[in-house]
């Protein structure tokens, strides 16, 4: 390894129900619940996906939700136990934290700022939302993406995840340990590129941590460890030991992480 990289461990998280112990969409839909909505809006509302939740957004204004009710709403979610311990327990100089977030920019911003934790995320990977001129909330995909099927359209969070190493490098970083916080479906992705240097924490008892438990039950494993958990302080213990040999000269993999046809292998 050239000596002039910087060696740190990267830690991403997803952000709904992972980070916060909310989940920032439904909130939206939440604001909704005691205004008339005409039935055939309501049928669209309550199909699944990405256009439901594009539509949403942009007729918020219409059941007259104004940007201060939204923002007012964002600003009650909380950080789910043991999270701001974990940001605050890891060694600053040596690790950069990420979220990588099927949610929405607006959700994201709100909180970091509440929790004055801007200066610790490194980078955030989000759908990016905006309001218009009349008030309108618009929210415009990530990405539009068919190579992942594991994935939604909008969002590959594995390849945003390969995409972010790969750029860090050329920029001489490198992550000899990755961890990957999450609990969703969307997360099961970027949890089967990291290779057995890496750790894997699904939230125990939501959706990724009984993929997990279903992939191991049919004699499959991941190459990273996988520690479920309840709470920051959880992760903070396993972590924590991996800076010990933060700095040796181990020979990481190659490719540091399974590239974007994993997922169709698999
Ligand atoms: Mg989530």
């Amino acid at each position: 390894m050239d000596a002039k990289m910087k060696r740190k461990i990267l830690v991403a998280f997803d952000f709904d129900k992972t980070f916060v112990d909310a989940d920032s969409s439904e909130m939206i839909i939440q604001l909704t619940q005691f205004k008339s909505i005409p039935g055939i809006l309501k049928r669209l509302l309550s199909s699944e996906g990405w256009e439901k939740r594009r539509v949403l957004f942009s007729l918020l204004h219409v059941f007259g939700i104004t940007p201060n009710d939204i923002l007012n709403h964002l600003s009650t979610i909380q950080l789910v136990p043991g999270i701001r311990d974990l940001l605050y327990g890891l060694p600053r100089e040596d690790t950069e934290i990420i979220i990588v977030s099927d949610g929405y920019s607006l959700a994201i911003d709100v909180v970091l700022k509440k929790e004055g934790l801007q200066d610790v995320i490194s980078k955030v990977f989000t759908n990016h939302t905006e309001f218009d001129k009349e008030g309108h909330l618009i929210i415009h995909p990530y990405h539009q993406q068919n190579w992942c099927y594991l994935s939604k359209r909008n969002m590959c969070k594995g390849d945003i995840l390969t995409s972010y190493i790969k750029s860090r490098e050329e920029q001489n970083v490198v992550f000899p340990t990755i961890a990957y916080v999450g609990d969703g479906n969307n997360d099961f992705c970027p949890s089967i590129r990291l290779r057995e240097r890496d750790l894997v924490f699904p939230r125990r008892g939501y959706s990724l941590y009984n993929i997990l438990v279903r992939y191991e039950q049919k004699g499959f494993h991941l190459d990273a460890e996988v520690h479920p958990w309840d709470s920051g302080t959880d992760i903070l213990e396993k972590l924590l030991p991996h800076y010990q040999t933060l700095n040796s000269n181990q020979v990481l993999p190659v490719p540091r992480i399974e590239n974007s046809d994993a997922s169709k292998d698999n």
